[in-house]
């Protein structure tokens, strides 16, 4: 929204004066580095030397009182606001589209509280999640949220995009974990959601903010469980002829027993990325897992693995590989093994029931392949009692130079691919989020249920100035 240059002048005194003086800038420089998180587009945007979205004020509020002056602020000038934890995220979630307010989270990471008796744990959002986990790991505890970004991302961001960690099989996701929250909403009220999650106090709260990607409220608080640190952990690796007898043996094992860590690759990553990190070198589909806790309980665990995986003929590839894998478990994400500009890339993150997966991940290969020089690696690295999700990406050595043409061709493999997931069932994203990179594909995702969505966002942000684009609001 246009607006006299002295009004510009007018709002950041009154954030100035709102958060103190030193906490709002106005560089281009510095907002210049906010132009970019893990989204394939806005960083190729960047490595061109195209113009990034840039904020006008970075705030970076103390306290929630300060998120909270900000909002006010906002508010009454109807300018934007884009919440920024450790821009890490990989859908675009955080990119200041709309220009106005950049407010960066990582000054508010103060540790409120342990609670021993309940195992619980409090903190302030911007805290990145590595150092919650630390906290814990003091007492004995783990909160159970370790995802490859653990050291990069903070438990709002995580919150913010419903996010997942490694041993999300046996322990939950960031939803499972969090008991409940404290929230800025767009006018400025503070708010806690209900002491304990699974009430019956209505509908929970939590479940509203969690997964709201910046739109509906600033998260400035979260409570999580704590669960205690495994007596011992048991590593295996086991190689499947294909990648449907694989699924099909890990379908079984998830509904008998709970491994903390159960990763399958098809053979096109077994062969490519499990080879180069971990150097296994056979054809096939590799898994790997990792039963813990009481160890007479995690050897009972993996004497059910072991039955389960021979009746399917997998080739017992002992602990070594297992291990392996979990020495790495945050290496594979980082540069030597991850794709990297210029390559053009994308992980595409479905999930769906069971008796959907093969079908889904069958149609998405093929809408991929069918791109002249794109190849298709998979895996499934999450699992629940009903189904799992196919953590797919698409790669292209040598994409088009022109910045232009690459965003064209990024969009028509994302909308062809998710469009063949959503026709066979598939649920468009298991854990990276919405942000702006599948915004669109949002109304076809829900139909009329989206109505449910655009009437939280237009209740609670009447003006529109929470994260606009993102999440299809
Ligand atoms: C190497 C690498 C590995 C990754 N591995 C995983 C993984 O294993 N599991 C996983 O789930 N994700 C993973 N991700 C994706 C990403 O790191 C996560 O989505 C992460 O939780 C984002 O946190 P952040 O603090 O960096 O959020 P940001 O990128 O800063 O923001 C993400 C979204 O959250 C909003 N937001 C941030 N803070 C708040 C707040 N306090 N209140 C309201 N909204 C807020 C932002 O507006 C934005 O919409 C990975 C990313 C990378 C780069």
């Amino acid at each position: 929204m246009e607006k006299l240059s002295f009004m510009y002048d007018m709002i950041e005194s009154e954030l100035r004066d709102a958060v103190g003086y030193d906490n709002v800038g106005t560089d281009p420089d510095e907002l210049l580095s906010y132009g970019t998180d893990y989204y394939w587009i806005a960083r190729m945007w960047m490595d061109k030397g195209q113009e990034p979205p840039k904020g006008r004020f970075l705030v970076r509020p103390g306290s929630t009182e300060d998120v909270s002056k900000v909002l006010k602020i906002a508010n009454y000038y109807r300018i934007p606001v884009h919440t920024w934890g450790g821009g890490s995220g990989s859908q675009g979630g955080a990119l200041p589209l709309a220009g106005g307010i950049l407010l960066d989270m990582k000054r508010m990471d103060r540790l409120i509280e342990i609670d021993d008796e309940s195992h619980s744990i409090t903190a302030e959002a911007g805290m990145i999640f590595q150092r919650l986990e630390w906290y814990a790991n003091e007492r004995g505890m783990s909160v159970n949220h370790i995802p490859s970004c653990l050291t990069c991302g903070t438990i709002g961001g995580a919150l913010a995009h419903r996010g997942i960690g490694i041993t999300s099989t046996k322990y939950g996701k960031i939803d499972d974990q969090c008991m409940s929250l404290e929230v800025v909403l767009p006018d400025g009220t503070i708010i806690d959601t209900l002491p304990v999650p699974k009430h019956a106090a209505g509908p929970d709260l939590n479940q509203i903010f969690i997964g709201s990607e910046g739109t509906l409220g600033i998260i400035t608080k979260a409570t999580f469980r704590m669960v205690p640190l495994p007596e011992t952990r048991l590593f295996r690796a086991f190689l499947f002829s294909d990648f449907a007898t694989g699924l099909a043996a890990c379908r079984e094992i998830v509904q008998t027993v709970k491994p903390s860590v159960l990763r399958l690759f098809d053979q096109a990553e077994t062969q490519s990325i499990i080879k180069n990190v971990i150097g296994f070198d056979k054809p096939g589909s590799f898994m790997n897992l990792v039963c813990e806790g009481r160890k007479a309980m995690a050897e009972e665990e993996m004497k059910v693995v072991l039955d389960i995986c021979s009746r399917y003929d997998a080739m017992d590839c002992g602990s070594e590989y297992g291990e392996k894998w979990y020495e790495n478990r945050i290496t594979f994400f980082y540069p030597g093994h991850i794709m990297n500009n210029p390559q053009m890339f994308g992980t595409m993150d479905t999930c769906a029931r069971y008796s959907d997966i093969l079908p889904i991940y069958e149609a998405m290969k093929k809408e991929v392949e069918k791109f002249d020089g794109v190849r298709f690696i998979a895996h499934c690295s999450h699992w629940y009692d009903w189904g799992t999700m196919i953590y797919d990406r698409f790669i292209m050595d040598n994409p088009p130079e022109d910045p232009h043409e690459a965003l064209m061709l990024h969009n028509r493999i994302w909308n062809d691919a998710v469009r063949a997931a959503m026709a066979h069932g598939g649920v468009i994203n298991d854990h990276h989020g919405i942000g702006l990179k599948l915004s669109r594909l949002m109304k076809e995702q829900y139909g009329p249920a989206m109505k449910v969505m655009e009437a939280l966002k237009h209740g609670l942000d009447p003006n529109g100035i929470m994260n606009p684009y993102k999440l299809g609001l």
